[in-house]
């Protein structure tokens, strides 16, 4: 039976075409499209005609939409009777500096031959542009082959991602029901460790805190006043040591309901890895994991909860000694949530566990900075096992299912606002330098990148 995907022709064509595609890049990468500075706002707003006009030229039905901040580019293809699927990815770029630290200009991008490979070098070439690319390269060749792009396709490319995502949310509520598709394709992240192809499946949710103690109304001189008044340092520190307790375990009364065990296909993934908690912990001079007992490293830095204390800060810590106790202490904790742990309902379980260890002379103050819940997508879905099948044949060996101890915006607004899953694959390393001096991009991401796409464009169709 011939293979109506045609998916051999669309991977030589792409093979053929890797000089050019090389150089499309590069044109892109010269565009400095850096969102932060207002300086370059004409830059960023170059970056979307440029990129708008590629995906015209390949038959998409494309545009550059105004937002208040930065311009967004959408474009469909036909529509078909396929399940629609979204693309994502950012055109916009970190600032450059510092700019004696790049070896060579940060937008005069050039190809580079280093003891682990080709690279192209410049700022954008992982983050997020030489993403980007290589799906818009799957999809040129695949036009190539098939004379048509795959129908029922929506690209949204945003020019904010890299000075926070100001016009996301709005956009995505404004044009719910042209961009609302069966499933998101997000192409912002690495590989794992190793090289090795993964989807990330799971992101933990953040929820921070910031808390202010006040006890006398004045600093007071600890001869005179210490043993007798309270230090709202002392009363700080213990509430906030209490929230920790045995083994590594929260004591927050409700705090761990929606976190959920790994189930059999993650947890046999992820043993499949290989990680090394202990040597992870040396590359920052460590050695012992903190998390809960009988724990392994990945879950307690991909499913499990956790409570940091961030900063704090009172009293004298300058030159010399002040025997004082501060009329005020201030700290910053924040919480990685999983499962589907409520962000409002430990706030107001952590704020009653604080109330409750302050003494009644003594008052406390909240300020809430940010609260996400984790996202988990629903692996079930049968297009997660297609595309983790491409990236296997792709790459030559087994993708995993990973998760992410951090968060990533996008994934959850795509859930809380479109109502769809996202599946998170890209081909950055570790070794990237994205957001630091000498940015680059593997050519071998790059092109097996796109070949992966073609992969799972032709598993999805
Ligand atoms: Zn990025």
């Amino acid at each position: 039976m011939p293979d109506s995907t045609r998916i051999d022709e669309v991977l030589s064509t792409l093979d053929a075409e890797l000089p050019r595609a090389l150089e499309r890049l590069k044109d892109f990468l010269r565009i400095p499209s850096i969102s932060t500075d207002p300086a370059h706002r004409a830059d960023v707003r170059r970056a979307a005609e440029w990129l708008c006009a590629e995906l015209a030229g390949l038959g998409f039905d494309a545009s550059v939409r105004d937002t208040p901040g930065h311009p967004m580019v959408v474009a469909h293809s036909a529509q078909g009777d396929r399940r629609p699927l979204l693309f994502y990815g950012h055109y916009d770029v970190q600032p450059v500096d510092p700019l004696d630290l790049w070896d060579r200009p940060p937008f005069e991008p050039e190809i580079e031959d280093t003891p682990q490979g080709r690279v192209i070098r410049g700022r954008g070439a992982a983050d997020d542009k030489g993403q980007l690319m290589t799906f818009v390269e799957a999809l040129r060749a695949w036009k190539a082959v098939h004379g048509a792009l795959p129908s029922d396709l929506v690209l949204l490319f945003e020019g904010e991602e890299e000075s926070g995502s100001p016009s996301l949310q709005p956009f995505l509520r404004e044009n719910a029901e042209e961009l609302r598709a069966g499933i998101a394709m997000i192409c912002d992240t690495g590989m794992y460790s190793d090289g090795r192809p993964a989807i990330t499946t799971q992101l933990r949710g953040l929820l921070g805190e910031e808390i202010v103690v006040r006890a006398a109304d004045r600093d007071l001189h600890s001869g005179s006043f210490g043993g007798l008044a309270a230090n709202p340092i002392q009363v700080l520190v213990d509430a906030l040591a209490t929230v920790k307790g045995d083994q590594g375990r929260i004591t927050l009364p409700g705090f761990y309901d929606g976190v959920e065990d790994l189930t059999d296909e993650l947890r046999t993934d992820w043993a499949a890895l290989g990680f090394d908690a202990e040597a992870f912990l040396a590359q920052v001079g460590l050695r012992r994991p903190v998390g809960e007992s009988g724990r392994t490293g990945l879950e307690m830095v991909w499913n499990r909860p956790t409570f940091e204390i961030n900063g704090i800060t009172g009293g004298y810590t300058g030159e010399g000694f002040k025997t004082v106790l501060p009329a005020e202490a201030r700290a910053k904790v924040s919480f990685r949530l999983t499962g589907t742990q409520d962000p409002a309902a430990i706030r107001e379980a952590f704020r009653a566990h604080v109330r409750a260890a302050i003494p009644e002379d003594c008052r406390v103050e909240f300020h809430g900075h940010g609260a996400s819940p984790a996202s988990r997508m629903d692996i079930a879905d049968p297009a997660f096992a297609a595309a983790k099948q491409a990236l296997s044949q792709e790459w030559g060996r087994e993708a995993a299912y990973i998760g992410a101890g951090g968060s990533i915006p996008i994934a959850g607004d795509f859930k809380q606002i479109l109502g769809m899953d996202s599946m998170l694959i890209g081909f950055g390393r570790d070794d990237d330098r994205i957001h630091s001096p000498n940015e680059k991009y593997d050519l071998d991401s790059f092109a097996k990148g796109a070949r992966s796409w073609a992969r799972i464009l032709a598993a999805l169709t």
